[in-house]
């Protein structure tokens, strides 16, 4: 189907298969999806679905979400917005659905430092920034000075650091307090040598190798337990585990019981306690379960509540 609605023409296919759309590969059909390479098509997307009453939903590369087999009723967006320019003073304004790896990869031949320790994390800039995606310490909303979106009325608007309030794993568009599409970012970084940003690369890039345990999953499935945040007497207990402020949920899920567990094709890795993997012909139902039961085993033994850092579709 061609959609047409302000000129230019929008590509809207219909009962499309997702298991190509998330690196879980889990199944489900989208009722309606489009990929938007511009804010012109990503507008005309919005349009489309407000006409015709439809809910929306937007996904970048689709690593850090689980698809339900039920599907999706409406349209979701895939962003893949592409622009990449070096700004003034040492910024870059990116696409959302530029790969966050191209991203690093650009500021390095750049010689501009800040985005090293995110090398090696997959997915769109988008879901970065949706996520604060982050690893050894640094996240990319610390580089963040302004972002682009379309809010839910089809409107462009802008961001800045204040509303966009980075947390851990989080920010305002994950908690729900600005609703819409994260289009384009403007990232301030700082001038340095090239042989020390690739240094930093490569650090990091072997410090990631052999972490992950192979096969199909969405990354960390929990989030690390922000020490600060429970009850002083648990805290000390495992304090031995305690690394910057965090307490590392496949730590917890590891020491509670969880190693091995399944259900279907749905299996707690064995090498690496917070990864939940698909070995085969999972549902999102399954994984579901199965971190449900995780959930139990860590609340039972150490009185914590483990929180998703995946999404839900
Ligand atoms: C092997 C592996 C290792 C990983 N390692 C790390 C790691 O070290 N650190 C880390 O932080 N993460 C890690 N992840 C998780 C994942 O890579 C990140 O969360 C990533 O930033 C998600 O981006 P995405 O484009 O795939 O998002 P998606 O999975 O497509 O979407 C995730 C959420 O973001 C929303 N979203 C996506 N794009 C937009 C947009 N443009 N506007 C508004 N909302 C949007 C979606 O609606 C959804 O709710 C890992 C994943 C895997 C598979």
């Amino acid at each position: 189907m061609s959609h047409r609605p302000h000129g230019g023409s929008l590509s809207v296919e219909q009962d499309v298969d997702l298991a190509p759309y998330n690196t879980y590969g889990l199944p489900g059909r989208a009722a309606f999806l489009t990929c938007v390479h511009t804010v012109g098509e990503l507008l005309r997307a919005c349009e489309f679905a407000r006409s015709r009453s439809l809910r929306s939903a937007v996904l970048g590369a689709g690593s850090n979400i689980v698809i339900d087999e039920s599907g999706y009723d409406g349209l979701l967006i895939v962003n893949r917005i592409h622009l990449l320019e070096r700004r003034e003073k040492n910024r870059i304004e990116v696409g959302a659905g530029v790969d966050l790896a191209e991203l690093v990869g650009f500021a390095q031949g750049q010689g501009l430092a800040g985005l090293e320790r995110l090398a090696g994390i997959p997915g769109s800039v988008g879901g970065a920034l949706f996520g604060n995606a982050g690893a050894f310490g640094v996240q990319i909303g610390e580089l963040v000075e302004q972002v682009g979106y379309v809010d839910p009325g089809c409107r462009e608007r802008n961001a800045d650091p204040d509303e966009l309030a980075f947390s851990y794993r989080g920010g305002a568009f994950k908690r729900g307090e600005l609703t819409g599409v994260i289009a384009t970012a403007l990232l301030r970084l700082t001038p340095a040598s090239p042989g020390e940003i690739t240094s930093a690369m490569e650090e990091t890039l072997a410090a990631r190798a052999g972490k992950h345990p192979a096969g199909a999953s969405c990354g960390s499935y929990f989030k690390n337990v922000e020490a600060d945040l429970i009850e002083p007497e648990v805290r000390a207990r495992l304090s031995a585990w305690i690394t910057f402020n965090r307490i590392p949920a496949g730590r917890l899920i590891e020491e509670a019981g969880g190693k091995g567990l399944r259900v279907g094709g749905a299996v707690v890795s064995a090498h690496h306690c917070n990864f939940l993997l698909n070995e085969g012909g999972a549902t999102g139902n399954e994984v579901k379960r199965l971190a449900r039961q995780v959930k139990e085993l860590v609340r039972d033994r150490f009185e914590i509540e483990l929180e998703e850092e995946v999404r839900y579709l």
